[in-house]
């Protein structure tokens, strides 16, 4: 027997696919948008269709961006012959908050993860690679220091060297993944200073 309404069986069980949402948050938050104001509602639902109909990959560096170019990439002053590889496009954000780097970025949304069966196919590495067919004078390697991102470094770092392309670590030290937007911006802008030579 159903206990609520069709609809919102619905509703909850399209929330609970959300990550970090459970059955019972899924339940709070729908029956908190019934007691919402209508408009409300309506705002939130075409602040989703939008954002999802709407932003894209930056054609250069493959952050997310509401244009062809982002920002960064259209900024004839930034050094487009400098480029950080990051995971995650709140990895750049981060970076960018530091206000000590002037150079470009590239995007790989993810890490190299064998036992998740995400290869080197799965992140946007032939994307970077085709990028380095420009002029490019170093690739700075700012994936996680977790085992993922070292992989990936790694990896990273053996296709480039053939091509004489300086390739640099950030010092380690940065913490993992998500929580790289919470190190403090002097941390960061001295793990940049301090990279090494792979
Ligand atoms: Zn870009």
């Amino acid at each position: 027997m159903d206990l609520y309404s069709g609809y919102i069986n619905r509703l909850i069980s399209e929330l609970s696919v959300l990550p970090g949402i459970g059955y019972k948050t899924a339940q709070r938050l729908a029956f908190h948008m019934i007691h919402m104001p209508k408009e409300s509602v309506e705002k939130l639902a075409n602040a989703m269709v939008e954002a999802r109909s709407n932003v894209k990959y930056c054609s250069e560096c493959y952050t997310l961006t509401d244009n062809d170019l982002c920002p960064i990439c259209a900024n004839p002053s930034r050094n487009h012959k400098m480029i950080m590889v990051v995971e995650g496009t709140r990895d750049m954000t981060a970076y960018e908050k530091t206000g000590k780097y002037d150079g470009v970025y590239h995007v790989l949304h993810g890490a190299i993860n064998p036992s998740l069966g995400i290869g080197p196919n799965d992140i946007k590495l032939s994307e970077l690679l085709k990028r380095l067919q420009h002029d490019v004078d170093e690739v700075i390697i700012a994936t996680n220091s977790s085992i993922e991102g070292e992989t990936t470094a790694m990896y990273i770092s053996k296709l480039i060297k053939p091509t004489g392309i300086r390739v640099t670590r950030i010092a380690s030290g940065v913490p993992v993944g998500g929580e790289l937007e919470y190190i403090d911006e002097v941390t960061l802008a001295r793990a940049l200073d301090a990279r090494v030579e792979l």
